[in-house]
């Protein structure tokens, strides 16, 4: 039967003997894209109402008011900026799980956009943050560029957001027989242990008003894992919590091509 989708699994149970269990998933793979639709959907939707909101608020905070109503103006003007990029940020996930950037490989050049991402985490950081990066000039990847720079900058993000007191942020892009590695290290709050699995989910905070305060949409990691399976790769993270964390990916050789340094 065309219609219906099963999960295949193939196990090794004997020597050369191989048993393939097929599941039927298609009830759950229906639910799966209704929850799809309607986030996708709803997102959209309040887009437009929002962005009136925003237009009227920066209206009304730039018009002459009486003194008192600056800070009031100015917090909803901040809170529709934080709507807005949760919306996106909703709306990147349907998007990317709704497969739309199955689109053509591209050579990502992953050196200049390190050298963009530095300036932007120069303009995030704080001056008692100390921004380190490594970076192999020659080294670029077969993959998606937007949904990669937007993984190694919410990695990159969360390092400085997640360091109040400052403390060393090293960027590493570097390669070995392995493949070609990324990972960003702090020295920040860490992650309990029992959090880690957790933190790729949506929405899931360690520590929710601290996460509020310092702006994120409790998306990002979400975004980043999303975007690492397409490129067959997955987030890995180690952290002490009071000491700090290195979040970390791998892409295989095969993605890998190499810039010539002369050019
Ligand atoms: P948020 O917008 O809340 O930062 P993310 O999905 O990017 O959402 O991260 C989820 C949670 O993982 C964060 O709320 C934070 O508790 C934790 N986290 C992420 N990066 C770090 C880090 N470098 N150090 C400590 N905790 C982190």
């Amino acid at each position: 039967d065309q219609s219906r989708v099963f999960e295949i699994k193939i196990i090794e149970y004997f020597e050369n003997h191989k048993l393939l269990i097929a599941t039927d998933i298609t009830e759950l793979y229906q639910l799966a894209q209704i929850r799809r639709d309607f986030v996708a959907n709803a997102s959209h939707e309040l887009r437009t109402p929002l962005t009136v909101l925003h237009g009227y608020l920066e209206l009304m905070r730039d018009m002459p008011h009486e003194g008192h109503w600056d800070t009031p103006l100015e917090h909803m003007h901040n809170q529709t900026l934080r709507m807005r990029a949760i919306i996106d940020d909703l709306l990147t996930l349907s998007s990317i799980e709704a497969d739309s950037i199955t689109a053509e490989l591209e050579e990502v050049d992953v050196p200049s956009m390190m050298q963009h991402l530095h300036i932007e985490a120069a303009q995030l950081a704080k001056p008692e943050h100390h921004l380190v990066f490594e970076v192999d000039a020659c080294l670029a990847l077969k993959g998606f560029t937007e949904p990669l720079k937007s993984v190694f900058m919410n990695l990159i993000s969360n390092a400085i957001r997640y360091s109040p007191d400052g403390g060393e942020i090293k960027v590493r892009w570097y390669q070995d027989e392995q493949g070609a590695h990324f990972s960003v290290s702090d020295q920040g709050l860490g992650v309990a242990p029992e959090h880690i699995p957790r933190l790729t989910e949506r929405f899931y905070r360690v520590n929710k008003d601290r996460s509020r305060t310092t702006g994120g949409t409790g998306l990002g990691l979400a975004i980043v894992k999303h975007v690492l399976e397409k490129h067959d790769s997955h987030l890995q993270v180690s952290s002490v919590l009071g000491k700090g964390s290195t979040f970390y990916c791998r892409f295989a050789p095969a993605r890998v091509i190499l810039l010539n340094d002369f050019e």
